[in-house]
């Protein structure tokens, strides 16, 4: 029995979908960040030239690139947490009450951690 197996409410067609999805995903996030980023993780800043309107568009395309570093970002941790969630088993359980997570919900929301009902009591408190 492979750990993967543990996740046992969905079934393994649709666990594989998923985990092909989120790897996709994964590789798509990583390529977009290495495209803003130094290879110290920091968002490269493009020059343009030296005139204003060159510089103002460098700030511009700079602040743009850390909101987009922001995103991708959290997007990552949401998928590799939903991929680690994969291998160990826990795939689909809600982190807040346990219950099994709908696959139809997986299916529309692969790194969905919660349950609908805990997510709506989040939202509303
Ligand atoms: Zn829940």
């Amino acid at each position: 029995m492979t750990k993967a197996m543990k996740n046992s409410h969905i079934s393994k067609e649709v666990l594989d979908k998923i985990k092909n999805e989120l790897q996709e995903r994964l590789t798509k996030v990583d390529k977009e960040l290495a495209d803003i980023s130094n290879e110290d993780g920091t968002v490269k800043f493009e020059e343009y030239g030296n005139k204003a309107d060159e510089n103002a568009q460098e700030m511009e395309k700079y602040h743009t690139d850390l909101a987009t570093e922001k995103v991708l970002e959290s997007t990552q941790r949401d998928l590799k947490g939903a991929l680690a969630r994969i291998e160990d088993g826990t795939y689909g359980k809600c982190k807040y009450c346990g219950i099994n997570i709908p696959e139809k919900r997986l299916e529309a929301r692969p790194v969905a951690s919660a349950c609908v009902e805990c997510k709506t009591k989040l939202q509303n408190s």
